[in-house]
């Protein structure tokens, strides 16, 4: 979010590099939220002045038609009967040479001149209207419209849609962002971030990723990107590679060797990428094996435009361009979000050190990317957003995503028509639901419940609290209880609440944003001078009451000291801003859930990969992060080393019961489209309707050296009491995921080993919910 002038001056003075720029581009674009609940008058001011910024725009698209102001008339398009590389060529063939320098950088002005950008966007580049170029405005983000645009629907964290395992929800989820960037004539998003931040889960953008596992975060990440796409809108991946740490991640090294990068963060991008036809890659602040992201030729040329045959383009993150030369050669095709490199393009063309050819595949590549997702065919009007529609799939992503982690004595679901009185506590839920900090950050439609100013680090990050109150949602759902409310800032008071009233509901939240990472994952006040101490509030009050449920709002995972004492935890992420409802239909059954994590919980970050975070030693120099565990991220870490976690990627409880029974494989690997099929019966056992997310894990042959197992395939299966369903989940070898094989170094390419490989079917990852659905050999 956006913050005041006077705090970018003391963030450049304080910051590391690459966040004070963020902070002082941020800061001079936008309005101010003011640090408190806003006033009457002053939701009136901000109301009035967004309808002025709509009426203008409106009347700027229906002047220019999505092109910036021209008298001449412009040439005609080239037909859509031709592909859109024979299109991008044939506009390429009629630009001059400054009009391609224009395509290859933002005009989002030098860092200091805070140069206000149009439509609130986080960059532009300004079309060329004589050739019927348009604009391209790009703006955030992975869960919601970002930046100044405008209020937008406030969806749950991204990886609440990674929780939901579900790729026809995550398509949804990616419609609402693609169809309001259109409402607000935005034609590029920056949202896509798949960074695999299982490998470092105190990582402060856990929240905006799709958790742990590279197949399961590629198929998620690709189906919001094929949605925006198909709203017109140039959807996006990033950060393109390793960018799992946000601590000194401007001069992070991530070092990995080349087989555990291909499986692990790589593949996530790989399929992410393949899977959606997505037409454009956010190069990385940090370097990878010693080559900054943006100018590191394996990564750009060689992995991406090479192996992936990727046809669109790449930008830098912000101002994570550092050279001119290199990174043009390295296969960088924008930097974003001004020239401070690309500025210097057209000399080095001419001096000849990059190639008047390597200039013309930048423009054919962005060309291209906008004829493909139709941005040149179907130019935008601002119109108002579907707040109705949009607000209802926040909702059911949260009710999809959330994750019921522990229900001791069926404490959940709550029984509306028995229960008396409800203590509800902390976490502003009388009023609010939290949402991550950031550039993801989204600006709620109805305006903040309330904003609680701007934590360092990263110190340019406002904690906004989306509108939406679990409390009045609660107490709409028990009609026949006396529902009250503490604010959780005593314990003590809490805990008195909580010993008069039959049921507890704890809300604990935890903020994390963009540019900083937890110090722990013990839940800890980042947020206020005095911190509240969420732990001992929550063994406060189930000292106080046997029936203690918890809910936490959180960005990714946590550790719980008090797990044993209470009866219930559902993780609701950060909920959305339909949120509040969502978690009183879960804790009140109208809605079973449903969702599995994403992420391991570990028991304790001792237990990480890395228990201590890695440090910069300046704000310029490179300092190495040692990803030593190559692609045992998340629990195949944790199975590789015999650690047990706290909750395993893929649990998930349910109000309900089911049953796989008689798996059976069937091993197609020699047919011409080969692939292996698991077929089981699933039965809903219990007594209400709900839904199973049955897996699919594969262990390869001991001699490949892969971790214990991976995640395949899965399918989310909803099924009436009683009610039995024959599914069957098919992984073909050949899908992007490459679910089979292996990074083979000696000959740079995916291989099936010969041997023997186990086929496991259940509802985690841990080997305790798992059984043989059969085993198939390859080879001789
Ligand atoms: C973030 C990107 C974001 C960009 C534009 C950068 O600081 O890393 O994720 O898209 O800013 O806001």
């Amino acid at each position: 979010m956006w913050g005041t002038r006077v705090q970018t001056k003391a963030v450049i003075a304080a910051s590391r590099a690459t966040d004070a720029l963020r902070a002082a581009h941020s800061k001079g674009s936008k309005s101010k939220q003011s640090g408190r609940l806003p006033s009457g008058w002053h939701f009136v001011r901000i109301f009035v002045a967004w309808a002025l910024i709509l009426a203008f725009i409106a009347l700027l698209g229906a002047c220019s038609g999505n092109q910036s102001s021209t008298s001449a008339t412009p040439t005609p398009l080239p037909s859509p009967s031709l592909t859109p590389d024979q299109r991008a060529d044939i506009v390429l063939a009629e630009m001059t040479q400054d009009e391609k320098l224009q395509l290859v950088h933002g005009a989002g002005g030098s860092v200091t001149s805070n140069t206000p950008i149009p439509r609130g966007a986080g960059s532009w580049v300004p079309g060329i209207p004589r050739l019927s170029i348009p604009d391209l405005y790009l703006a955030d983000g992975p869960v919601g419209v970002g930046d100044g645009v405008g209020p937008a629907t406030a969806l749950p964290s991204s990886i609440a849609s990674a929780a939901s395992w579900d790729l026809n929800e995550a398509y949804k989820y990616g419609q609402v962002i693609g169809a309001e960037l259109r409402d607000y004539a935005i034609n590029a998003n920056l949202g896509g971030n798949v960074n695999l931040i299982g490998r470092e889960p105190r990582d402060g953008r856990t929240f905006e990723t799709k958790g742990e596992d590279p197949i399961l975060a590629g198929k998620i990440t690709a189906a919001h990107i094929r949605a925006v796409q198909d709203q017109y809108v140039l959807g996006g991946i990033k950060h393109f590679a390793l960018n799992d740490q946000e601590t000194g991640r401007g001069t992070a090294d991530a070092q990995i060797d080349e087989r555990g990068a291909r499986e692990s963060d790589l593949l996530a991008f790989e399929i992410g990428v393949k899977d959606s036809n997505d037409q454009s890659v956010m190069c990385s602040y940090n370097l990878v094996n010693g080559t900054y992201s943006c100018e590191n030729p394996h990564l750009l040329n060689e992995v991406l435009k090479g192996d992936w045959s990727f046809p669109g383009f790449v930008m830098s993150d912000w101002w994570a361009t550092h050279s001119t030369v290199a990174a043009a050669l390295a296969g960088l095709d924008q930097e974003e979000p001004n020239s401070a490199f690309f500025g210097g393009l057209g000399a080095v063309v001419q001096n000849g050190q990059v190639p008047q050819s390597r200039l013309d595949n930048m423009v054919h590549r962005i060309l291209r990317a906008m004829f493909q997702v139709g941005i040149f065919d179907h130019p935008q009007a601002v119109q108002a957003i579907d707040t109705a529609t949009d607000g209802a799939v926040a909702q059911e992503i949260e009710e999809q995503g959330a994750v019921l982690l522990k229900n001791a004595g069926a404490q959940l679901p709550l029984n509306a028509s028995t229960l008396r009185s409800i203590a509800v506590i902390g976490s502003h839920a009388d009023v609010a639901v939290l949402s991550g900090g950031g550039s993801a950050q989204v600006s709620p439609t109805g305006g903040p419940a309330l904003t609680e100013g701007y934590p360092c680090p990263p110190c340019w990050s406002e904690v906004i609290w989306d509108p939406s109150s679990p409390l009045q949602a609660i107490k709409a759902l028990a009609s026949n209880a006396t529902v009250q409310f503490n604010d959780g800032t005593n314990s003590a008071a809490a805990a008195s609440l909580a010993a008069s009233s039959q049921v507890a509901i704890v809300f604990v939240s935890q903020w994390t944003s963009e540019g900083m990472d937890l110090p722990s994952l013990n839940l800890t006040d980042v947020i206020h001078a005095t911190p509240i101490d969420q732990d001992a509030l929550v063994a406060a009050v189930a000292a106080a009451n046997p029936h203690t449920i918890v809910v936490i709002e959180s960005g990714g995972a946590l550790v719980m000291p008090w797990l044993s004492s209470v009866s219930a935890v559902l993780e609701a992420w950060y909920p959305g801003q339909r949120g509040g409802d969502a978690i009183a239909n879960l804790l009140f059954g109208a809605v079973n859930p449903s969702g599995k994590l994403p992420i391991t919980f570990p028991a304790s970050v001792a237990d990480l990969p890395h228990p201590t975070i890695a440090t910069p030693p300046d704000s310029t120099t490179p300092f190495p992060v040692n990803y030593s565990e190559g692609f045992n991220v998340g629990y195949k870490w944790y199975d590789a080393n015999n650690i047990v976690p706290l909750f395993p990627f893929g649990f998930g409880l349910s109000y309900t019961t089911f049953s796989f029974a008689n798996p059976s494989l069937v091993n197609n690997l020699t047919l011409s489209n080969p692939n292996f099929q698991v077929t089981f019966g699933l039965t809903n056992t219990g007594s209400v309707a709900g839904a199973e997310v049955a897996q699919v894990y594969l262990r390869l042959p001991s001699g490949t050296g892969e971790p214990p197992k991976r995640l395949v395939g899965w399918q989310k299966v909803s099924l009436q009491p009683g009610a039995q369903q024959q599914v069957t989940i098919e992984v073909d070898e050949n899908d992007s995921s490459h679910p089979l094989s292996y990074w083979d170094v000696s000959s740079n390419s995916w291989q099936t080993a010969a041997g023997d490989y186990a086929v496991y079917l259940g509802n985690s990852s841990s080997m305790a919910s798992l059984s043989l659905a059969g085993t198939f050999h390859v080879g001789p």
